[in-house]
């Protein structure tokens, strides 16, 4: 009986702990980062919010559920927690350093915009904003995404910009560095939630690929898909363009999970600690 108690004491002791593919590949607890919270193996899958909003829950091959949880750029480093059928999860937000960039435009419209194009912007934020917070019961179809066009990575994901010597918001999303005309393809399955032609991401695609994650594709020169159309897994987005706020043509990517600008390159492999 005794020897019982002990083993039972132990195992509340342990966190929880998860090691596994999905893990290894998506846990990386830092400001523009992801958690991922193991959450037991019961019948139905938890619910889970962070900050208020929905949190994609999957559950491993054969094993326990898991919460994938994108941590806010702004995060401070320390103790967060998550909300799992209403009860406290916490887990550790580590540090990391993001560099400055510093890129001219001759365009000033593009750095300090009149009345106009402020009214404009404005419009055109909240209709993005309102697609990032979307949360689809689907469950996404792969989360080590395949690369959404064949070339190599340019500016990082959280580099803080500095357009013309003015400070505007950090880089919330990656670029690759390929010529107009690139065919851009999906990295999972997913449904089309927006498309648009914005003031400063130019011609753009939003893709639901399900409970919140959310991938979003702009500067384009040619958009291939219609508002509502359902994507497989490598299907054609549309080409790399220069429209909007940009300096040349390349391919900015933009990775959303619970209503949080995360780094798509931890979705491909390539995350930088
Ligand atoms: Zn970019």
């Amino acid at each position: 009986m005794s020897r019982l108690i002990i083993c039972l004491t132990l195992l509340m002791a342990l966190p929880a702990h998860a090691d596994g593919f999905i893990s290894r590949l998506l846990n990386k607890p830092v400001p523009g980062g992801v958690a991922v919270l193991a959450l037991g193996d019961a019948a139905a899958a938890p619910k889970v919010t962070y900050q208020g909003k929905r949190v994609l829950v999957v559950r491993e091959e054969g094993r326990q559920w898991l919460a994938i949880v994108g941590i806010p750029l702004k995060t401070p480093t320390g103790q967060q927690s998550a909300l799992v059928d209403g009860k406290a999860v916490g887990f550790k937000v580590g540090s990391k350093h993001y560099r400055e960039q510093r890129i001219t435009l001759k365009n000033t419209q593009q750095v300090n915009p009149n009345a106009d194009n402020l009214k404009r912007i404005e419009r055109e934020l909240d209709e993005q904003n309102r697609a990032y917070a979307q949360f689809s019961p689907r469950q996404p179809s792969n989360l080590m995404f395949d690369k959404p066009v064949d070339g190599p990575l340019s500016s990082p994901f959280g580099v803080r910009r500095f357009f013309n010597g003015e400070e505007r918001n950090p880089h919330a999303g990656l670029d690759f560095a390929v010529g107009a005309g690139t065919p851009i393809k999906a990295p999972a399955a997913g449904k089309v939630i927006l498309v648009g032609d914005y003031f400063f991401n130019g011609r753009t695609v939003f893709v639901d690929h399900g409970q919140g994650l959310i991938s979003m594709f702009c500067h384009m020169s040619k958009i291939d898909v219609k508002l509502g159309q359902e994507l497989t897994r490598g299907g054609l987005i549309g080409r790399v363009g220069a429209t909007g706020r940009a300096t040349g043509p390349h391919m900015h990517w933009n990775v959303s999970l619970n209503d949080v600008r995360v780094d798509p390159a931890i979705f491909i492999g390539h995350f930088q600690p």
